[in-house]
């Protein structure tokens, strides 16, 4: 997770803040942070209780913002423990600005825009008078939006920079902007953004982006090997061809996390709710470990005509 975290930073020429909502996408949210520490300029929540729990881990040193947008008690609430909040209201926004007032410095906050289904930001007809209300307010606004389907790209770039340049004309203090998760920033190279979002890309999905180490193993232990001719079936799917010689069974299915959709790939005959069957050239003894998947993997390729997501593969595995 290092190496790949220090690969999106040369990949995308800005600084890495690692997305670690959902619990370190299953794998522990601190555990994550701290296997990225020093590589990353930062961390995103979701919200408040994220935030906090990701805190008590890591001490009141590593910035920490939410992707969530928090109503004005909140909000108070949040920059007051540090965390640098996402404002998508006016109430949120004048409560953020009477704190900053009070305590005599601006308040840094994040404004999403252009807001996709799953995540709050600005609406369109929000935008101007937003920024008029912020410009009149001591704070310092990330801007930034979340690029979805590939296809509406560049229509939310389009958006997105409509909103910056109003944001600037009403005399904003904008502090940063930032539009790219993984896939985004695989495909766009280097950054024009102050920062990219990198979640799954830690884990080593790549999008076709630079070279990445898979940060799962999964040693599954044989527990059985069968000449392949000699079994009646390989599983539950009826006549599968296996081009293999051996079969090995292997402790590890979808109770597991290993996602059903994997069988018929990546030499998977077929995958059960505890055992897998895998095709193999030679026969190992029962308790071998069986590597399924390790840093020599791809998670691009593994994935590959599957039709699972990697954020679906890695949640799943989490287990
Ligand atoms: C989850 C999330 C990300 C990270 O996405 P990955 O594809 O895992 O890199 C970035 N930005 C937002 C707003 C998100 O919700």
């Amino acid at each position: 997770m290092r190496a790949n975290a220090r690969r999106w930073r040369e990949h995308a020429g800005v600084p890495v803040w690692a997305v670690v909502k959902a619990d370190g996408y299953g794998w522990g949210a601190a555990r994550v942070a701290r296997a990225v520490l020093g590589e990353v300029a930062g961390y995103f929540v979701a919200d408040a209780d994220e935030a906090r729990e990701l805190r008590r881990e890591l001490g009141a040193a590593a910035p920490i913002a939410l992707l969530a947008a928090s109503g004005p008690g909140e909000t108070v609430t949040l920059l007051a423990e540090g965390f640098t909040p996402n404002v998508a209201s006016l109430d949120s926004l004048a409560a953020a600005g009477a704190w900053a007032r009070e305590r005599g410095s601006p308040a840094r906050i994040r404004v999403g825009i252009v807001p996709a289904a799953g995540w709050s930001g600005l609406l369109a007809p929000a935008v101007e008078p937003f920024a008029q209300a912020a410009a009149g307010e001591p704070v310092e606004v990330q801007l930034w939006t979340h690029l979805t389907a590939p296809e509406m790209w560049e229509r939310q770039r389009a958006s997105f920079a409509s909103a910056q340049e109003t944001f600037a004309r009403t005399g904003v203090r904008i502090s940063g902007t930032d539009v790219a998760g993984t896939l985004v920033s695989a495909r766009e190279g280097r950054s024009g953004h102050s920062l990219v979002r990198i979640g799954i890309g830690l884990f080593g999905a790549r999008f076709g982006g630079p070279r990445l180490q898979c940060a799962i193993r999964i040693d599954a232990p044989v527990t059985d090997v069968l000449p392949a001719g000699a079994v009646a079936s390989a599983g539950y799917r009826g006549a599968e061809p296996i081009d293999a010689p051996w079969l090995a069974v292997v402790r590890c299915g979808y109770s597991d996390g290993l996602p059903l959709r994997l069988a018929g790939t990546n030499k998977i005959v077929s995958i059960g709710m505890q055992y897998t069957v895998v095709a193999r050239s030679a026969p190992e003894s029962a308790g071998y470990a069986l590597r399924l998947l390790d840093t020599t993997s791809d998670v691009d390729e593994v994935l590959e005509n599957t039709g699972i997501s990697p954020h679906e593969f890695v949640v799943g595995l989490g287990r």
